[in-house]
């Protein structure tokens, strides 16, 4: 229930609105009550029972009866009838106001929960490190920012609704019943630990149940999303058979857990009314009783207790529903929270100095591990500033996480990486990437257009924006560009060359002091291949460029290479250093393994 205290948090800056809500609630509790209380007397009038002994009756009877009767004397009984049953309707009119009242109000509190929430996730994701996410998985987190939190929408936040109201409900008809028959009553709340007991044991068991779907239910949109991206190699290696059935298995378990959320859920409807209705039977019978007997109670009054009786079913089932609702809706919360709980990386907060831009960046000891996978294992690397290094090295040897913790998308979990005296840890990272410009290796594209490709939510400025294109050499293809078109989802209306130089366009843009390339691997036709070249190149002018390398041109120009294997840099020096010490460098370019093209 942790999870579900949390979201009652959440109606702080609600209060006044759950107020009005509770007010409302309380005069729909009674008003309800009221409506039924006023049948009595018009019940009375049609089926005058005389001889009854009033004489232990309620107060509130005797003097109803009273009001009741001098009217009655003074207009005659069809007048009070008349009376009587337009008080009733404008009491059963007030109650379904209040009731639709305090609904109106809390509309906006549900819907502004679920807001709030959505938006903490978002920004969440965004804190998270880049290693953090390796752990997450895109659909799950989709799931939990879709349908776990319309399921605390549906679930809690209406169950909460009904926890106020209906509790209210059953306290106020238990007291009107009391003060109308003790014994009927006591028998009444005898039976209510036993229902309690059924509905928590089933409620526990469904809150399992939930919690197994909606994880299934993240592995399932997990699956699709990777179908979706991934058609074209699905396609092309016919692999349809094998997503199709392991898509079928997570569907299958899915369907088996929520069969048993239903199944449980849709008992507490059964259960609520088999006891209701047997209650109701037995104060039938035993009130029937009385009134054949003549005592404490008329047939109307009768009546009455049946009718209110008949008030406490829907209530009590309510309340039932609402702690299934509330159990079903705290295994979303949690897996909710369980995002909103991990723990962001902790951020500095000195923001580099221009004396500090201008030094070389130092990796000492660098180690560093994606969950169990160590991937750098003690680095060690002195970048100098206003000159390219290049990096090179076997794939899967740590080339672009050694990029990732430049640019402070993680840091080391040993070691150091410093920019002049500034660790990275202790640096304000927004500061710090405000100066990084990051080409990485597929452009990441938004599906918007040109400028605010570019500009990324930062300061809108058209002069330099065009300035970025043009020595990008994206003009060529931006300008016969209708304004304001957006380019499709991850850019799919350019080629890849035209991305890769819009993504060079957008570090263009920032004009960093640090420039961090992962250089793509993509065959790109010669032409487009050149362009981005020559984009390049001016680009890493007189910058601290560290470039991920595969092409031959882009390494013999580079100041230093580094090699890497391993997690290690094995290798450091220029390119004909290199192939002079006739180590794993220069076998490399001989093997011809890298791009020769120039
Ligand atoms: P390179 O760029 O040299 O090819 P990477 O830095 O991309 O190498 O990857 C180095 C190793 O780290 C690889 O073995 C890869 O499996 C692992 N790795 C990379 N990214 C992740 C990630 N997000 N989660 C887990 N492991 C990863």
């Amino acid at each position: 229930m942790k999870s579900f205290l949390r979201i009652l948090s959440l109606l702080k800056p609600y209060l006044p609105y759950v107020f009005v809500a509770a007010l409302l609630n309380m005069l729909t509790v009674i008003f309800s009550i009221g409506s039924v209380g006023a049948l009595i007397p018009i019940l009375n009038l049609i089926f005058d029972t005389p001889g009854t002994d009033l004489s232990h009756a309620a107060e509130w009877k005797l003097a109803l009866a009273e009001l009741v009767e001098s009217y009655k004397v003074e207009h005659g009984p069809g007048k009070t009838l008349q009376t009587t049953v337009f008080l009733t309707l404008c009491i059963f009119i007030l109650k379904n106001f209040s009731r639709y009242g305090a609904l109106y109000i809390l509309a906006p509190v549900r819907n502004g929960i679920v807001a709030q929430l959505k938006k903490q996730l978002h920004d969440k994701w965004m804190a998270l490190s880049l290693r953090q996410h390796s752990e997450l998985k895109k659909g799950d987190m989709l799931t939990r920012a879709t349908a776990d939190l319309n399921e605390i929408e549906w679930s809690m936040l209406k169950g909460m609704e009904g926890f106020v109201r209906d509790p209210l409900m059953i306290l106020g008809t238990l007291i009107l019943l009391f003060t109308m028959s003790p014994k009927l009553t006591l028998l009444a709340i005898a039976i209510i630990p036993i229902s309690g007991g059924l509905i928590a044991t089933v409620g526990k068991s469904l809150k399992r149940s939930a919690n197994q779907a909606q994880e299934e239910l993240g592995q399932n949109t997990s699956a699709l999303e990777e179908v979706l991206t991934n058609l074209p190699v699905i396609k092309a290696f016919v692999a349809e058979r094998a997503m199709s059935s392991r898509y079928q298995a997570s569907l299958k378990l899915w369907t088996k857990h929520m069969v048993s959320v239903f199944r449980k859920r849709d008992l507490s409807s059964p259960i609520a009314e088999v006891l209701g209705v047997s209650l109701l039977l037995i104060v039938l019978y035993l009130g029937g009783m009385e009134v054949v007997a003549g005592r404490s109670m008329t047939g109307g009054e009768l009546i009455a207790f049946v009718v209110l009786f008949y008030q406490l079913i829907p209530a009590f089932k309510n309340v039932t529903n609402a702690l299934y609702d509330i159990q079903k809706g705290n295994a979303s919360a949690a897996r909710v929270f369980d995002v909103l709980d991990l723990e962001e990386a902790r951020n500095g907060h000195i923001a580099p100095t221009d004396q500090q831009w201008n030094e070389d960046i130092r990796l000492k000891n660098v180690f560093f591990s994606y969950d169990d996978t160590e991937v750098l294992k003690d680095l060690n690397l002195l970048i100098p500033a206003g000159k390219t290094t290049a990096i090179v090295g076997p794939s899967g040897s740590g080339k672009t996480t050694l990029l990732y913790l430049l640019a402070g998308f993680a840091h080391p979990q040993q070691g150091s990486i410093s920019m002049g005296s500034l660790d990275l840890k202790k640096a304000e990272l927004k500061a710090y990437r405000n100066k990084i410009g990051w080409v990485p290796q597929q452009p990441l594209l938004f599906n918007t257009d040109f400028e605010n490709n570019i500009a990324l939510g930062s300061e809108h400025n058209t002069a330099k924006i065009n300035k970025a294109l043009e020595a990008a050499y994206c003009t060529e293809f931006t300008s016969q560009w209708t304004q304001g078109k957006p380019i499709g989802e991850g850019g799919a209306s350019l080629s890849g060359g035209q991305r890769q130089r819009l993504s060079i366009a957008r570090a263009f843009y920032v004009n960093p002091k640090l420039l961090l390339l992962d250089e793509a691997t993509a065959a790109l036709d010669n032409e487009s291949e050149a362009r981005v070249q020559k984009a390049l190149e001016v680009l890493m002018k007189e910058r601290t460029t560290v470039v991920v390398a595969h092409r031959l041109s882009t390494i013999k120009d580079a100041d230093q290479i580094a090699y890497v294997e391993d997690g290690k840099v094995v290798e450091l020096g220029t390119h004909l250093e290199l192939i002079e010490n006739g180590g794993k460098y220069s076998a490399l370019v001989n093997l011809g393994n890298l791009n020769a093209d120039s």
